[in-house]
């Protein structure tokens, strides 16, 4: 008789954006005439840019024709895209990064969940609290953990390094030497970023320790500070101790397409063995790749026009996200983020908790966010509002929070 991967029924409940749907559902269910307005889950909302519509056409084109279809994709990714991403991502950033170092994918929500499995069991992974679900509950469905305890609302066996207002949402070396950790700034939830040189003492740190940093810069783009590193690779050593997840979700409004990539640097190594060929194996094996169609998208991207398109469009959501900032703390709110990222993490007044804000929220403003305690036990009293709604909605939301 068959048996099931137990480790699927450590995970509670279901997952917080379903949560959020029905309570959303619900309220407009019983107020059909309320019009809510959404800053909650941090999907895009502008239309992709000219220059990518017009490189899915001409790919779409091409594929009608013998001569010019393409079938499967290379395993790692077509070299023109790893080409262009080497170049405009890494070296004109001073970063020793090669296009045999790029895994093209469909995205860093699969890469971030599927890195796990070139690794170990044994190995104990640290993550930020509050943080991004999914290096969390990927360990957990892997079995690098044990039971969920309600109370701590941790996992046995997890090290969570705690981000909060003292650190600046920054965390500290945990006590417990971890093997694996994850980082990720510019962060989701908080919006929080880390200088070069901040950065550089997790890597300093990684090499002295034999640590492997899973670095998620999937909100690269929205960097306004000299001061804050695009790529952990700008850090002197993050070859030996690193691997970077890369997303155009955020930056050219691909959540809808995907594309993703990993960076594996050839210097990363287990003793003697080659992590860059221990992922080669592995995607070769379970990923067929990126439609080629996505892909010359995703070339569009570094061409002159599309690098101006994209900006244009992160300036439109960075807009939101100063209208957002700025608008709550003239209202009194305590707030964070919103400068090199596209989303703002506001204190909830007094004592009220992340979901009695979320309902307040929702039921007298109609505007629906994401409860910080839903990212992890350190995002309890925070709420994350995200810029990727339209400009006129935003500046409704505010309006209406701050009338509150
Ligand atoms: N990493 C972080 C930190 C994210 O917040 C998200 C999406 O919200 C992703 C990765 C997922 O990116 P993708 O759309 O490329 O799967």
């Amino acid at each position: 008789m068959f048996t099931i991967n137990e480790n699927y029924l450590k995970l509670p409940g279901s997952y917080l954006f379903s949560d959020i749907a029905k309570k959303i559902a619900a309220y407009q269910q019983e107020n059909p005439e309320k019009e809510i307005i959404r800053l909650g889950i941090g999907d895009v909302t502008q239309p992709l840019a000219p220059v990518i519509i017009q490189a899915l056409h001409s790919a779409v084109e091409e594929m009608a024709h013998g001569e010019t279809f393409h079938g499967y994709a290379p395993d790692k990714g077509y070299g023109f895209l790893r080409e262009a991403i080497a170049k405009n991502d890494f070296q004109d950033r001073g970063c020793r990064i090669d296009a045999d170092e790029i895994f093209v994918s469909d995205g860093a929500k699969c890469d971030s969940g599927n890195i796990q499995e070139i690794l170990a069991l044994n190995n104990k992974i640290a993550v930020c609290d509050p943080v991004y679900p999914v290096y969390v509950d990927t360990n957990v469905m892997a079995g690098r953990t044990g039971g969920y305890n309600p109370k701590t609302q941790n996992f046995d066996g997890m090290i969570y390094m705690p981000c909060t207002a003292q650190n600046g949402f920054v965390p500290e070396f945990p006590k417990e030497t971890p093997d694996v950790l994850y980082l990720c700034f510019p962060n989701n939830p908080t919006g929080a970023a880390v200088t070069k040189a901040q950065l550089q003492e997790w890597v300093d740190y990684a090499n002295r320790n034999g640590i492997l940093i899973i670095y998620d810069a999937a909100y690269e783009a929205y960097i306004t500070q000299e001061e804050v590193p695009h790529s952990i690779y700008e850090c002197e050593g993050a070859q030996t101790c690193a691997i970077e997840l890369r997303s155009f979700s955020k930056n050219a409004g691909f959540t809808g397409v995907r594309l993703g990539y990993t960076v594996v640097p050839k210097e990363l190594k287990s003793g003697e063995i080659s992590l860059n060929a221990l992922w080669a194996r592995r995607h070769g094996t379970k990923y067929n790749g990126a439609p080629y169609i996505v892909q010359k998208a995703g070339a569009a991207v570094y061409t002159e026009e599309g690098k101006a398109q994209v900006k244009e469009q992160v300036a439109y959501y960075m807009r939101n996200a100063h209208a957002i900032y700025n608008g709550l703390k003239k209202a009194g709110y305590t707030v964070s983020g919103g400068v090199n990222a596209p989303y703002v993490w506001l204190k909830t007044p007094g004592n009220t908790t992340s979901w009695d804000f979320f309902d307040q929220l929702l039921k007298t403003a109609n505007v629906v966010g994401t409860p910080g305690s839903g990212f992890g036990a350190h995002g309890e009293g925070y709420f994350r509002l995200s810029a990727f709604g339209t400009y006129e909605n935003t500046l409704e939301a505010i309006d209406r929070i701050t009338k509150m």
